[in-house]
C-alpha cells in the first residue's frame, strides 16, 4: 500500500494569542494557492515551551512562527540559529527538519525593510541617518536591518535609556544613543524616521513627537499597524514626510516560513491586505 503524504502544519506560539492576524494571513494563502496545510494559533505557556518544541513535530508540524513572549526564550531552544537571530537575539521563525533538529531564523528585519521598498520604492538608506523611537526586541530586527542596507548612522532614543544603550555594544558605532526626552532632535537632518514603540496602539497612548525638525522627503513608517494610519503617521504625512503603514512589515516577514513550510512563495500585494484586514 502507498503511504499518503502527511497534510504540513504550521502555527504560531505565543502568549496571548488570539490577536494574532497570523492565522487568517497562511490561511489565506493556503487557499489562494489550492495548497494543502494548516496554520494554527498556539497559546503555549513559558513553562511549557520546552515540551512543545518536542512535540509538535511528532505531530505532522513543519515549522511555527514565535512572538510575544516566547522570541528571545526559543533561542535557547534551537539547534542551528541563523547569524541575523543571533545577533537580534530573538527568532521568530522555525523550521522543523526532517533530521529532527530546529533551525531559528528571525525574518522581522527583511520584511521591514521589504515593506519600505515596496511602498516607497524610491526611498535611499544611504540619503542620511535614521531616527528610531524605542529600543524593545522589534526595534533590535530594524536596526540589524537598517545597517544591512546601509544606513550610514543609527540614531536610537527609548523611554529606559538603559535598553538604548546596549545598542550601542550590540550593534556598533554607527549607534548614537539620545535623550527620550530630546528625541525631537534625532529628526535632524534624518531620512529615515521609526516608531518601534507600542505607543500608538489601539488602547493606547498616541506616539507624540515634536516634528518641526522633520525633513520634507523623509520616509516615515510605524510598526503599529492597529490602526493602519497612525496618529504619528497622520502628522509625519501633514509635515511633508513620505509614510509606510506597518501592516506590509508582518506580512512580508512571513513569506519565507510560508515558503519553506508549504512548498511556494507567496505574493505580498493588495489582495493579501484586504485579506488579512477583512479578517
Ligand atoms: P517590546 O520589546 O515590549 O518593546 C516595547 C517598546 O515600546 C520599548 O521601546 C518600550 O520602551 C516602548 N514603550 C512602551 N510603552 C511606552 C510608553 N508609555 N512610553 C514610551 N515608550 C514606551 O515590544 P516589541 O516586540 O519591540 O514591539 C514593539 C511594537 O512593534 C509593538 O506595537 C508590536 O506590535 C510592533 N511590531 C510590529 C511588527 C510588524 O510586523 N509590523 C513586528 C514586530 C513588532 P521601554 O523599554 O522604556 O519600556
Amino acid at each position: 500500500m502507498t503511504e499518503l503524504p502527511r497534510i504540513p502544519l504550521a502555527g504560531v506560539i505565543g502568549s496571548p494569542i488570539a490577536h494574532s492576524r497570523s492565522p487568517a494571513l497562511h490561511g489565506y494563502w493556503l487557499k489562494r494557492y489550492g495548497l494543502k496545510g494548516f496554520y494554527i494559533p498556539m497559546d503555549i505557556a513559558q513553562a511549557d515551551l520546552a515540551e512543545a518544541l518536542r512535540t509538535l513535530p511528532k505531530l505532522g508540524f513543519v515549522g511555527i512562527n514565535v512572538t510575544i513572549p516566547h522570541k528571545e526564550a526559543i533561542l535557547g531552544m534551537a539547534d542551528i540559529i541563523t547569524d541575523r537571530a543571533a545577533l537580534i537575539g530573538a527568532a521568530n521563525t522555525l523550521i522543523f527538519r526532517k533530521d529532527g533538529r530546529i533551525h531559528a531564523d528571525n525574518t522581522d528585519g527583511a520584511g521591514f525593510i521589504a515593506n519600505i521598498r515596496q511602498n516607497a520604492p524610491q526611498w535611499n538608506p544611504a540619503a542620511g541617518p535614521a531616527a528610531v523611537f524605542g529600543a524593545g526586541g522589534a526595534a533590535r530586527a530594524v536596526v540589524a536591518a537598517l545597517i544591512e542596507v546601509g544606513v550610514p548612522e543609527i540614531r536610537i532614543a527609548n523611554r529606559s535609556r538603559p535598553r538604548a544603550d546596549v545598542f550601542r555594544s550590540d550593534f556598533g558605532a554607527k549607534i548614537a544613543v539620545y535623550e527620550w526626552t530630546q528625541a525631537a532632535n534625532m529628526l535632524e537632518g534624518a531620512a529615515t524616521v521609526v516608531n518601534t514603540t507600542s505607543l500608538g496602539m489601539t488602547g493606547k497612548p498616541d506616539f507624540r513627537v515634536p516634528l518641526d525638525a522633520l525633513e520634507r522627503g523623509a520616509l516615515v513608517t510605524d510598526l503599529v499597524y492597529t490602526p493602519l494610519r497612525t496618529q504619528f503617521l497622520i502628522e509625519a504625512e501633514a509635515a511633508g514626510a513620505t509614510i509606510v503603514d506597518g501592516l506590509g512589515m508582518l506580512l512580508h516577514q512571513a513569506a519565507p516560513g510560508f515558503e519553506r513550510w508549504f512548498g511556494r512563495r507567496p505574493e505580498v500585494d493588495d489582495a493579501t491586505r484586504q485579506a488579512v484586514l477583512s479578517a
